[in-house]
């Protein structure tokens, strides 16, 4: 009786106290322990301080009255340049985004450009391709065009890179990033080796992996490459974007990476909710385009000027240099990548310079929700934020250990928080008009800061925070 009487008089006593920020009256999802009810949300300190079944009393008190509530989503994979891109992650619900693909070569400035310039959290991986192009002499200015696309490195060479790589990780890479399909010059071995550095460090290896079926080679080959780079080193893998890299092979290729996982390989996917994809039109990807039909010059779609290209246009603009969009999928295989329980969601977007881009970068976690969630009812809301928020903090987790608090609504989780409107949520943006903003979506919190309040980006408001693991001495 004592006990039950102290209790009583503790949660009187929570009750009573005034949170820095209470979200009262909204349905509260958290995707790892299933809650999914009507909950007061009591943020202090930037954490999430108490989840009450009554009202909370907060110095800003939000009536979230029909409104969602999630943890915030975390975008794997986004390569957004300026920080100030990040404006699209804050409309739609993001609160980390992350450049884990490509990466970067040399972290440290990296870091230092986004620290306290940032609306959400961020991070980058360590690049084998920007380590790569350095070390090889490659002048491209993102994804490489010259020698570290088309040559095997030498054993200087890939002694270097390794280095290289190591110094990263050992400062706090999150993670290393591989873009095989353009480095295809890099040999089995450089990839092993490679694979090896990042298993010292227990950081996931995330691919864009050789065999697009558009292209030289077969989906199941690259697949298997990277897998057996996993089991050989035991680095985790994350095969990046399968919608657009295993195209045709979709349903095959998810069978490989859900037998692996029987057989006790860590390896995850992600995918973006859109048929067509976006590259560069000088890089690798295309080494054998002059092979290709007439036919499918029809697929690629010019940015600057929206047009569709002939042999022709294409090889005029290769040799300038620009984006295109590669209009690769079909609806069906999309949703076989979207549905899997084995795909987290991963926008693959960019900062949309000049209002030109791919619609992924303004749209993603707008279309999942209002496309596949509510219109569709292809997807259970709670799987979806399972999707886009748990999945991707599980993956960077057993590196960074700061990932255990986010992905999760419960109390003493980060206060990154979605706030959005099912019923109004919707992507705005199209491949002719990518830079529409979505709609839906009322407020996103990052370290129990506003991003966006009421529909609206909240200006001069950085809380954003490096993701990154812990420097090894
Ligand atoms: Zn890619």
């Amino acid at each position: 009786m004592r006990t039950g009487g102290a209790a009583l008089l503790l949660a009187a006593a929570a009750a009573a106290q005034t949170y820095d920020i209470a979200i009262n009256h909204g349905r509260v999802l958290d995707p790892e322990s299933g809650l999914d009810g009507v909950r007061h949300v009591g943020i202090r300190g930037g954490k999430i301080a108490r989840l009450s079944r009554s009202p909370l009393r907060g110095r800003t008190a939000i009536d979230a009255r029909g409104l969602i509530v999630t943890p915030g989503f975390i975008d794997l994979h986004w390569h957004g340049r300026d920080p100030a891109s990040d404006r699209w992650g804050a409309l739609q619900g993001v609160t980390a985004a992350l450049e884990l693909e490509i990466g970067v070569a040399d972290l440290e400035p990296w870091y230092a450009a986004r620290a306290g310039r940032s609306r959400i959290h961020y991070g980058a991986a360590a690049g084998h391709p920007p380590i790569r192009m350095r070390v090889m002499g490659d002048p491209a200015d993102f994804l490489p065009t010259g020698d570290a696309a088309h040559r095997a490195a030498t054993p200087a060479e890939l002694t270097e890179m390794a280095r290289r790589l190591e110094d990263q990780l050992r400062w706090g890479a999150p993670a290393v990033g591989f873009g095989l399909a353009y480095t295809y010059g890099a040999s089995y071995r450089e990839i092993i080796e490679m694979f090896r550095v990042a298993a010292r460090f227990r950081a996931s290896c995330h691919v864009h992996m050789r065999g697009s079926t558009s292209f030289s080679g077969e989906v199941e080959q690259g697949l298997s490459e990277v897998i057996a780079a996993a089991v050989i080193s035991g680095a985790p893998l994350q095969v990046v974007h399968i919608n657009a890299t295993a195209g045709q092979a979709i349903a095959s290729a998810l069978g490989m990476i859900r037998d692996a996982r029987a057989r006790g390989i860590d390896i995850t996917t992600e995918a973006y909710p859109y048929t067509a994809g976006a590259t560069s039109i000088e890089s690798g990807v295309f080494k054998d385009w002059e092979q290709m039909p007439d036919s499918w010059f029809q697929t690629i779609q010019w940015v600057r000027t929206g047009e569709r290209l002939t042999r022709e246009s294409f090889a005029r603009y290769r040799r300038q240099g620009g984006g295109v969009i590669v209009h690769s999928n079909t609806p069906a295989r999309l949703d076989q990548a979207i549905l899997s329980p084995l795909t987290m969601i991963a926008s693959d977007g960019s900062d949309l310079r000049g209002g030109q881009g791919h619609p992924r970068s303004s749209g993603c976690y707008a279309r999942i929700l209002a496309h596949y969630v509510r219109d569709r009812q292809a997807l259970p809301l709670r799987e979806a934020i399972r999707k886009a928020a748990l999945m991707p903090a599980q993956r960077l987790e057993g590196r960074v250990p700061m990932m255990r608090n986010k992905g999760r609504l419960r109390e003493g989780a980060d206060a990154d928080l979605a706030v959005f409107d099912l019923a109004r949520v919707r992507d705005r943006s199209t491949y002719e008009q990518p830079a529409l903003e979505p709609e839906g979506f009322v407020h996103t919190l990052v370290n129990g800061a506003f991003v966006l309040r009421d529909g609206r980006l909240v200006e001069d408001v950085y809380p954003g925070q490096a993701i990154r693991a812990p420097r090894t001495p």
